[in-house]
């Protein structure tokens, strides 16, 4: 919790902020919600609310696990020569209704990685394409959970899953809230943006002013002399989705370094999980380095076991999954979070011995909330 404000200090353990701020002032301590809060303010309210404020943020706490394991998640091992380029991974925000579950349904149907004519697409929460560009075949990788509600989920529990952002803006409507709001959540992930200017199809459509408008947001076009590539598109009749693709990859090219080693075992993330009644828990994982096999031992969040089946985005078992690539993962004994990381494991039994330690973990944390809802209670009572 260091350095964070009272409001991110209230979110995390699920209280009210303006009672902490209350009860501070009660200390004698003059606090805003907005104002960042050091440790001593914080154990001053432990100890007032019968909690044991974490210096130790979880993620750390989730290092030192693995590490007593001899694991490590995030860093790719060997050397140079291991690395592999990796499709980019791409997530499409905007402001509502401007299009992007339309254009990620119309890039899906149209371009993604042909298997067999007519190969029923399934919905695993996100997908390859195969894009042409310069003659060669390159692959993109689509987080297929519009908004970026996924995005931040993930950014909050510290995982990148996205390398790149499709920022869709309507050209009938123009920059508005959420729009403003996504930019800003890939400025601050770091993350470099595309704007897809969607909707050209309408007759009251003005790509200039958007360009304008995003100009105003420093996200200025290349033709305008910045870095941003604009491609006006329309989701619906299907228009210049290959351009889109395109420039994406252009994109990863100019500005990113994007390459793994496919040569060891595989990490990633949970893009979303959920509990299927015929198949019990199925995650949609997204390997980051290394590859995924069939048979591997795996923990993903709180939840371990042993991959006994892979699903691709067309429905048909896969035996691998390198970097980059999204599958469905069936043979865990429960559904973890979305932004949870995934890695593989020795055997069953580490696996399960990190997932019990995990679980345990998340149990006393929700416990602990309960006590300071409590005591917050009482105070406000008293
Ligand atoms: P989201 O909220 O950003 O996911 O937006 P949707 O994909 O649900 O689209 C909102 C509405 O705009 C729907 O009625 C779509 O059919 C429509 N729409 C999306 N893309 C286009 C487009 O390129 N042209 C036109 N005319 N309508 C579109
Ligand atoms: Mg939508």
């Amino acid at each position: 919790a260091r350095g964070a404000s009272l409001t991110d200090f209230a979110e995390k353990i699920g209280v009210d902020a303006a009672a902490l701020v209350q009860m501070l002032f009660s200390l004698g301590e003059m606090v805003t919600a907005t104002e960042s809060v050091n440790d001593e303010t914080l154990e001053l309210l432990g100890e007032e609310l019968n909690y044991v404020v974490e210096v130790v943020s979880p993620e750390d706490e989730d290092r030192e696990l693995l590490e007593s394991f001899d694991l490590e998640f995030g860093e790719d091992e060997g050397d140079e020569s291991d690395l592999a380029i990796r499709p980019p991974v791409v997530t499409v925000m905007g402001h509502v209704d401007h299009g992007k579950t339309k254009l990620l349904d119309a890039l899906r149907k149209a371009n993604v990685v042909a298997k067999e004519a007519g190969g029923i697409t399934q919905h695993i929460g996100a997908y390859q394409v195969a894009a042409e560009v310069d003659g060669d075949e390159r692959r993109i990788t689509f987080i297929d959970t519009p908004g970026h509600e996924a995005f931040t989920a993930m950014r909050a529990r510290g995982a990148q899953a996205t390398d790149i952002a499709i920022l869709v803006v309507a050209a009938d409507d123009g920059v508005m809230p959420q729009t403003v709001e996504a930019l800003n959540h890939a400025k601050a992930a770091n993350v470099p943006i595309v704007v897809a200017v969607n909707k050209i199809d309408k007759p009251e459509a003005d790509p200039t002013k958007v360009r304008g408008q995003l100009t105003e947001y420093g996200l200025v076009p290349e033709e305008y002399g910045g870095d941003a590539m604009f491609v006006d598109v329309s989701a619906k009749s299907e228009l210049n989705l290959d351009k889109l693709l395109e420039a994406v990859v252009l994109t990863a090219d100019a500005s990113l370094d994007l390459r793994a080693n496919p040569h060891q075992d595989a990490q990633g993330l949970v893009v979303e999980a959920h509990l299927d009644r015929g198949r019990g828990p199925v995650a949609t994982v997204l390997v980051q380095r290394g590859t995924l096999r069939v048979g591997d031992s795996i923990v993903a969040g709180p939840a371990h076991g042993r991959v006994r089946a892979m699903l691709d985005e067309h429905g048909d078992n896969i035996e691998a999954a390198d970097p980059s690539r999204p599958a469905m993962v069936l043979g865990l004994n429960a559904a973890p979070s979305a932004g949870q990381n995934f890695i593989v494991v020795e055997d069953d039994r580490m696996a399960r011995q990190i997932a019990e330690k995990r679980e345990a973990r998340e149990r006393a944390a929700m416990q602990a909330k309960r006590r300071v809802r409590r005591s917050l209670e009482d105070f406000m009572a008293s």
